[in-house]
């Protein structure tokens, strides 16, 4: 079975997150549990909790159909002593915040060596930000997203998720979301289906679909290998609709949540159904 969502506002309150969900008839969603934009919230009340549990409850979605997403200022791989510890707290929280809401999963870009460090040395630095932030919450996956490798962001290769997983120590609390704009934007062909085939045959060499915890869905305004994240409505950017068709077809994909990120809400409905 397939779960299909977008990643919609938590605007007025976490539950009417779940609401809009429910509006769209999706049967997945992904939101920020937090502003995005800041380091700081204030702590989960016990009342937030409670209505977000029970609109999951009463609008039927369970943990696994819920891929939150982190803050955009976390960088698990900061070069900076400082800065790094900045992030490992503000994640630890992120983390802490899904477990007090039931979650299991928490989305995030792995981190940026900022021109300052090498590849391999931000790689581990991420690795180690999740085993800290793994040692001290219970009963979530850290989910590391692919990226379009725009600037000195990492995880635009497989490999670089591949090596990340190798240095995490819990094994059964990581995994992978692969976001098809990124993936079509750092180099990975989905135009047609042999692309596909080949696209995620890599990955299942590289990664792995045991690792497979959460899709993103997003067309590409960007062009193929650009590196260059600018996503699009499906089938009005440069991978068109035979990317989608295959991933609906594909059972690999089944029962984890696919999330829509596209640029026109206004139709998120329909790209849905
Ligand atoms: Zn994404
Ligand atoms: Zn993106």
């Amino acid at each position: 079975m397939k779960f299909i969502g977008a990643h919609v506002s938590a605007s007025g309150g976490l539950d009417q997150a779940i609401i809009r969900a429910h509006e769209l008839e999706a049967t997945a969603l992904a939101l920020f549990t937090k502003n995005q934009r800041q380091w700081k919230a204030a702590p989960l009340t016990d009342e937030i909790i409670e209505n977000f549990r029970q609109a999951c409850e009463k609008y039927g979605y369970s943990a696994g159909q819920i891929l939150p997403h982190d803050s955009y200022l976390i960088n698990l791989g900061h070069p900076v002593e400082e800065a790094l510890q900045k992030s490992r707290d503000a994640f630890i929280d992120e983390m802490e915040r899904c477990q007090q809401l039931g979650l299991s999963l928490l989305n995030f870009h792995p981190g940026s060596h900022l021109l300052q460090i090498d590849e391999d040395l931000c790689l581990a630095r991420i690795a180690e930000s999740i085993n800290i932030a793994l040692d001290s919450t219970q009963g979530v996956t850290a989910v590391i997203e692919n990226t379009a490798g725009q600037g000195s962001n990492l995880g635009f290769k497989f490999e670089h998720l591949a090596a990340i997983i190798d240095g995490v120590e819990d094994k059964t609390r990581v995994g992978v979301c692969i976001d098809t704009c990124h993936a079509f934007a750092a180099g990975y062909d989905l135009r047609t289906v042999e692309e596909c085939e080949k696209t995620f045959a890599c990955f299942e060499r590289i990664v792995g679909f045991n690792y497979l915890r959460g899709m993103h869905l997003n067309d590409a305004k960007s062009d193929f290998g650009s590196r260059v994240d600018r996503h699009n409505s499906l089938g009005l950017g440069n991978i068109g609709k035979t990317a989608f068709s295959y991933i609906m077809a594909d059972e690999r994909f089944d029962g984890i949540p696919l999330i829509l990120e596209t640029i026109n809400p206004d139709i998120w409905k329909d790209e849905i159904a």
